[in-house]
């Protein structure tokens, strides 16, 4: 078979010299692993993070490549790239436009940890950024100044669910020069056009629909056009934000059947919605679908689909304490952070007094892909044993 004769067995052992036939076409894409990249000539040696070929696999495998080529053809972006989660994501965002003395505007309703960063890391870098109204529309532009790097945008916002006018935000920023960036997470990147509404970078982290096993962490970063994805590529490549093969192996796989489970999980959060809208205890519930929630005619307009999550508010008479006792006595919602994944989740925001949670306690809720009458039945349970003031 193979003459290795001349070869001591240990250098069999790391430089075997059979080898697979090619040709093996299976419906899945390969896992590749790999740090390093063999070159067959010193004079092919590269060490960049360019697409169309490879230098070392913290700049892409085939395997991590081909998650950033799907992503971008989802969402009919310029390219993608791959990060280690959403917040990794936010952060490229964030070194790829600003340097110290940039000014951020960044919706009040966004993301818990996009705001720590901010508040924290951000500002002793000599960034600012500063919170505005989610519902600002055009309004936005008495906020830009001249040295406004970047205006974020996430629709439907985090926990409070306030749905953003992109479009007039988007013409506000460009009017002035300045880029925006959407956190696109709840709609899957597939709800929300972000590139056809003017978007200049839109990020997702996948760790929520596109995995949806709650078996993974991973963000993707897309670009609409050529200059922001040469920004982004040179930073992500500095950031060393590398990504296993085989989580991204899980976020393809979790590709496959995007589709059916975010149409379940739409119908089943409706039928929940429907149900909590008439219970006495519950003061308003805050679902972009609802023609009270704050920004639903932008999401009338704008969207293609409401996804799994929601929040309701109490009656002011319901108090911490009963909002502790409905949370904890729940069953089949589970207590615990992030979201889109098959089980259905609850977590309570005791201390947040911002838009509608002003007016009482909010919880926000995740549907899974139990059946929806079981959940309710759930619901109904811990909110006889919450009691009420
Ligand atoms: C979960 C989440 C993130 C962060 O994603 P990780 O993968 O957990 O880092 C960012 N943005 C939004 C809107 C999220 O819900």
């Amino acid at each position: 078979m193979n003459d290795n004769k001349k070869q001591h067995w240990h250098t069999t052992l790391v430089q075997p010299q059979v080898q697979v036939p090619a040709g093996f076409k299976a419906l899945v894409p390969a896992i590749h692993r790999g740090s390093t990249v063999v070159f067959e000539r010193l004079a092919d040696v590269q060490d960049n993070w360019r697409q169309d070929h490879y230098t070392y696999g913290l700049y892409g495998t085939p395997t991590t490549r081909e998650l950033a080529l799907r992503i971008a053809e989802l969402e009919g972006a310029h390219g993608s790239f791959i990060t280690p989660g959403g917040q990794a994501a936010i952060l490229l965002v964030y070194l790829a436009c600003c340097r110290a003395g940039s000014h951020v505007l960044l919706p009040d309703s966004a993301y818990g940890p996009n705001r720590e960063l901010a508040t924290d890391l951000l500002a002793g870098l000599g960034i600012e950024v500063e919170p505005y109204d989610p519902l600002a529309g055009a309004n936005i532009a008495t906020l830009i100044r001249p040295n406004t790097h970047l205006v974020w945008c996430e629709s439907p916002g985090s926990i409070t669910m306030e749905v953003q006018d992109v479009p007039a935000i988007v013409a506000a920023a460009h009017q002035a020069g300045v880029p925006v960036a959407l956190d696109n997470t709840y709609a899957a990147g597939v709800y929300f056009d972000a590139f056809a509404h003017g978007v200049d970078i839109s990020l997702q982290a996948l760790t929520k629909y596109i995995g949806g096993h709650s078996d993974l962490l991973l963000g993707s970063v897309s670009a609409g056009g050529a200059q922001w994805f040469e920004r982004l590529g040179a930073t992500h490549r500095l950031l060393g934000l590398g990504v296993s093969p085989d989580d991204c192996a899980l976020a393809l796989r979790g590709l496959e059947t995007l589709a059916v489970r975010l149409e379940r999980l739409q119908a089943s959060a409706l039928e929940v919605v429907g149900w909590c809208k008439q219970q006495q205890a519950i003061a308003r519930v805050l679902h972009p679908a609802l023609p009270d929630c704050p920004g639903h005619d932008h999401w009338q307009r704008d969207f293609s689909g409401s996804s799994s999550l929601f929040s309701i508010v109490f009656q002011p008479g319901f108090d911490q304490a009963c909002t502790t006792r409905f949370v904890e006595g729940l069953r089949l919602f589970k207590l615990g952070f992030s979201w889109g994944g098959t089980t259905s989740l609850v977590m309570a925001y005791p201390r947040l007094a911002r838009g509608p949670a002003r007016a009482g306690q909010l919880v926000r809720l995740n549907i899974g892909l139990e059946a929806p009458a079981d959940l309710i039945a759930d619901l109904a349970q811990a909110l006889a044993g919450a009691g009420s003031a």
